[in-house]
Formats: structure tokens, sequence, C-alpha cells
């Protein structure tokens, strides 16, 4: 039974309307007239299902802390890498219908270089994560059901969360960015990832536009690879990270934080270590906003991570669709500059991640990203 106690902390209906189409073709095929191969089909269909199903029922096995020591960055300085930035053109791959614009990624990059924020130096591309690193968080039923999904016509049907193979493909690139980042930071104080930040992929399960949890796959693979023991992640995206704070629940080696509105996706919330659960109707504004997020130098001195994960969301913006938080872009810049600044102040290398960002102009997205980037390149540049 403990097997599926996870289930109990899902925000989601247990089964997707693929997989009651599955289900129910296979009732009809048995109990119908058919002959043998609607016999064979309705078997092959119900293997199928029970794949797609043990999926998000069978739970991965506990991540198995390693218990050699950490290794330690010789004092000799490393030839740095010229780029702190990584972005890939895969970053757009996405279905034209999908409500999430994937073209903000394309976008991004391209007025970062035309506004001479960076330039192409200044970017560094990701290689994709192989699926033993996805392992490390994800089960592996689960990742056999993205594939399995992601090469049927069933894909189109899993929720808001539909996968093609060019996606899950574009998905393991972007996961490698997020870890790409979190390496740069080890070496040079900051790295960011202008992508990733899924935050509402569960070990089993995806939901909420996110397949695979990017910065649990990134921390867990540092940890493996002995770089670092501890790590946190300040979630300032406009949504709870459910994934993130499901994933780590049981592990004094991840501290997550989350600042969200609470009257809104996901329900019911998981347990972070530390929630700042705010009301639309608390009119919550640049001026309030900041004034929660004073908390953090106290809890970034309380656990003492080897590397922090900042999530810099987009939706808290006042324009938001989903929202009701009331940032302007000038805010959500003085946000990053706070929430930086106090990592670069306790010397914590920082990797950064993009997240959210559904506002009717597209053009009011790219700037609030292009802000984060204006305010790690400032930071990066006074490090030198
Ligand atoms: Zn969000």
């Amino acid at each position: 039974m403990e097997n599926f106690e996870y289930l109990a902390g899902s925000t989601r209906p247990p089964f997707t309307l693929a997989e009651i189409i599955i289900f129910l073709t296979v009732i009809y095929l048995f109990m119908g007239p058919g002959g043998n191969w609607q016999i064979l089909l309705a078997v092959l269909l119900l293997i199928y299902w029970f794949a797609l199903m043990a999926g998000k029922l069978w739970p991965p096995p506990k991540f198995d802390f390693p218990k050699t020591p950490l290794i330690r960055k010789s004092s000799s300085p490393n030839t740095p890498t010229k780029a702190n930035f990584i972005w890939s053109p895969e970053y757009k791959v996405g279905f034209w219908w999908y409500f999430p614009p994937v073209k903000k990624y394309v976008l991004i990059h391209h007025r970062a270089i035309e506004e001479r924020i960076l330039t192409e130096d200044d970017f560094i591309k990701p290689t994709p994560l192989r699926d033993q690193d996805l392992a490390l968080v994800h089960g592996r039923a689960y990742l056999w059901r993205l594939y399995l999904l992601s090469i049927t016509p069933l894909c189109f049907l899993n929720g808001e969360n539909p996968i093609s193979f060019k996606i899950l493909k574009k998905l393991k690139v972007v996961c490698g960015g997020t870890y790409l980042a979190c390496k740069i930071a080890l070496e040079q104080q900051m790295g960011m990832n202008l992508g990733g930040g899924f935050h509402h992929a569960f070990a089993c399960h995806e939901e909420g536009f996110c397949h695979l949890n990017d910065m649990s796959i990134a921390i867990r693979k540092l940890q493996t690879e002995r770089l670092i023991n501890r790590a946190m992640i300040i979630d300032c995206d406009l949504h709870q990270g459910n994934g993130t704070a499901s994933i780590f629940e049981s592990d004094e080696t991840v501290f997550t934080f989350s600042i969200h509105q609470d009257d809104l996706y996901p329900y019911p919330k998981q347990y972070s270590n530390c929630d700042i659960s705010l009301l639309r109707n608390q009119r919550v504004d640049d001026k309030r906003y900041l004034e929660e997020l004073k908390i953090l130098p106290t809890l970034i001195q309380e656990h003492r991570p080897d590397l922090i994960i900042y999530l810099a969301g987009a939706d808290p913006f006042q324009y938001d669709r989903l929202g009701g938080f009331l940032l302007t872009k000038q805010g959500l810049k003085d946000r990053d500059a706070y929430v930086l600044r106090v990592c670069a102040e306790v010397d914590i290398p920082t990797a950064i991640v993009l997240g959210g960002g559904y506002a009717p102009n597209i053009d009011d997205i790219v700037e609030i990203h292009l802000n984060t980037i204006r305010v790690v390149h400032k930071l990066l540049k006074a490090d030198v």
C-alpha cells in the first residue's frame, strides 16, 4: 500500500483523457462481437495501458546519498569558461497550439544579442542529459511512460502536458542546460539557463506543463558527482513549486523555498521547507513582495547550501493572465537584483533558471526575462 502513498498528495486525478480512452476501447473490444483480431488488439492496448499507469504508480527507488567526501575545487584558478549563459535553438521546440509561449525562448536569445546585453561568446550550448541522470529523480517506469506517450498519437491527449519525441529530446537538452548552469555557477559563481524551471514535475507524474524536474535532477547529479552536499531552491514563480517540494520532502540536504499565490493552481499545495503563501486580495505589489523576501538571508544562513538555484518566474507580473499579483517589470527586476545580491554577498554559487510568463503581450514576458539577464550580467561584471 505504501507504494501508492505519494498519490494522496497528487494534485491531479489519477487518470488522463488518453488513459480513459484506451481503457474504454479495451472494454469495448473485449465485449464486442469481434473475432481474434479484436481480442489481440484489446490485449495489446491493455498492455499499453498498464505500462502507462505503471509509470505513475511505480515509485522511484530512494536516492542513495553518496558517502564519499566532496571533491573540493583546486586552489589554482581554472581556465574560466567565458560563457555563463546557456541556451540552445532546441528550446523552442513545442506544439504550435501549446499554451506556454515557447517562442519566447527564441526572442530572449535574439533580443539579448540585438540589444547588446550579451554577445554570442556569452552563450554555451548544453548537451542532453542521459536517462540514468533523469532516473536519479524520476522513476524508470515514469520515463518509459513518457517514451510510450511520445511515440503514439495519444501524446496529444495527455492533459495539459502533451509530449512528442522531439519535445522529449528537447526536455533532456533543457535539463542539461540547468545542470550546466549549476556547474558553471560552482566554477564562476553564477550560471544562467535561459529555460528550465519545471517545478511542477513530480518524481512519477507530469503536470502544469512540466514533465522532467530539471532543478531536482541537476542537484541529484551534482550530489552524486560529489560536487555538492547541500542545495537550496529559491522559487519565485507565481505558482508553488509543488513537484520540487514533493521530491525533496524528506531530504534534509535540499531546502525548498517558494513564494507564491495561494488561491491558484496547484491544489492542494505540497509542503516546501518554507512557503510564503499570499492571496490575490492581499494586493501583492512590488513593495509587499520584496518585503516578504527579506527572510531569505536568514534561511540561507541556517541551511548553508553549497549551491542555490533561483527560479526567476515571470508570472507574478501584474498583467499575467493566470495570476493575481501586481508586480511591475521594475519590481520583478528589483526582485532578481535582491535575491542574487543576497546570494552573492554570502558567496554561494547560484544558478538561475526561468519560469512562468503568460502575459498577453509576449514582449512583456521577454522583457522581464531580459531584465533577469541584465541583473546577472551586471553582477558578473562587478565580480571581475
Ligand atoms: Zn508559474
